[in-house]
């Protein structure tokens, strides 16, 4: 089967071809990419085309694919078993791990995914203060359940769906949008209604209406006014757990929130996700409490193993400030390359996760990312493409580097760029 072969029968199987929105190359045009194998920073196509990824899977694969640590904890693991409904030690050693490396968790609950760590911790915010309002930031994307399918970036920006059909009004009734970093606005809200606020959440970095770094006002007001009018905070910490520092960026930022929400690096490449914080928040969950979630594959002891090997590899020094050195290179010759070639480009960066937003505004919220060239965009992407650069097909997505993303590999992507920038024009 080649590539054209493979989506047209994906499209016979499955809705868009795809089995989440974003692959379906929509905003950019032609046919996704159908991937046969990943190997460190490389990917290969069925038609046997290799491409630097900057996906990642969208952001898990801080080590590359295939790490080959990574790859024997999870056989090792899985030759004594693939599940048991029942806790497993490698659950236990990674509980431990993510809740050593993060201050503010004191007890952790593992799910599946992203959207299940966000809709539970909801439930659980909800339970704790009797209250039912949450508010959440314009471009925040917190999973697909429903009460958070409101303005949330990501697929939604790129289809320009705020809010999904099928969420009924009511469910949505009880959630605020403002816009990101507006800490006038944020003030504003609690100054009037905070005493009916359940939970603000928030991502401390924004990457899903392409990466916003947050000002360090905005937070630090975010913690303010949620305990001054006995809210919880949660920091969506998806895409930036252990992606910025070892723990969460909560901690690089001096914000600590009652509860975290985790998932993608901490699973290896295996789904999973995790939310946890306070103690006395954490025992409202059943058993404990009063507050139902469960799950049968939660805690997976393959998953817990690919999450816990790739944690290991994390902890060595110096990792994170090479994988900065690494992004800040490529980040300045992309630059470099637009101004020569006279196109507007606008880069926000934080660490190894990136955006190249076709623009001459700086991008600060929501808005400021929609005012982006998405034909532009699009453009661009088809030409990186054929360039051998597999990116994010969204103009609101982060682009992602691994720890295989060395000089080597970097300075090739660099020269691929300029190439693609110097088409689009
Ligand atoms: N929160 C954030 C910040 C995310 O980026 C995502 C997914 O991209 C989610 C939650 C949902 O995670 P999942 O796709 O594992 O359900």
């Amino acid at each position: 089967m080649n590539s054209e072969e493979g989506y047209k029968k994906a499209c016979g199987i499955f809705p868009g071809g795809v089995s989440s929105p974003v692959r379906a190359y929509k905003a950019v045009g032609g046919h996704p990419v159908v991937i046969r194998k990943g190997s460190g920073a490389y990917v290969t196509d069925l038609d046997g085309r290799e491409y630097i990824d900057f996906v990642l899977s969208f952001g898990p694969l801080i080590l590359g694919h295939a790490d080959p640590d990574v790859l024997a904890a999870i056989t090792d693991t899985a030759s004594r078993g693939l599940s048991f409904g029942a806790l497993s030690e490698p659950e236990i050693l990674l509980g431990e791990a993510v809740t050593r490396a993060i201050p503010g968790l004191e007890r952790i609950r593992f799910v599946n995914s992203g959207t299940e760590a966000a809709m539970s911790a909801l439930r659980l915010a909800r339970a704790f203060t009797g209250r039912t309002r949450i508010v959440k930031f314009a471009g925040g994307y917190h999973g697909h359940s429903d009460a958070l399918l409101v303005k949330a970036g990501s697929g939604g920006a790129t289809f320009g769906i705020p809010t999904s059909a099928g969420v009924p009004d009511a469910v949505v009734h009880d959630t605020i949008v403002l816009p990101y970093n507006d800490t006038e606005a944020l003030r504003d809200l609690f100054r009037r209604e905070g005493k009916t606020v359940a939970a603000l959440i928030l991502e401390p970095v924004a990457g899903n209406m392409g990466v916003v770094p947050p000002d360090e006002e905005f937070l630090m007001a975010a913690r303010d006014v949620t305990q001054e009018n006995g809210a919880l905070l949660i920091a969506d910490e998806v895409i930036t757990g252990f992606r910025l520092t070892y723990g969460a960026a909560q901690v690089l930022f001096g914000m600590e929130p009652d509860l975290t929400l985790l998932g993608k690096i901490i699973g290896g490449g295996m789904p999973v996700g995790a939310y946890g914080g306070r103690e006395d928040i954490m025992r409202m969950i059943a058993p404990e409490g009063p507050v139902y979630q469960a799950g049968t594959l939660s805690g997976n002891p393959v998953a817990m193993a690919a999450g816990l090997a790739t944690l290991v590899k994390l902890r060595t020094p110096a990792l994170y400030s090479l994988l900065e050195e690494k992004a800040r290179i490529l980040a300045e010759e992309i630059s470099r390359a637009a101004q020569q070639v006279g196109l507007p480009l606008q880069i926000n960066r934080m660490g190894s996760m990136m955006t190249l937003f076709f623009s001459d505004r700086k991008v600060t919220d929501l808005a400021s990312a929609e005012h982006s060239d998405v034909r532009l965009f699009s453009l661009f992407h088809q030409e990186a493409r054929n360039e051998g650069l597999l990116l994010p097909p969204s103009q609101f997505e982060a682009l992602f580097l691994s720890t295989c993303h060395d000089d080597r590999v970097v300075s090739e992507a660099a020269a691929r760029f300029r190439r693609a920038l110097e088409k689009t024009r």
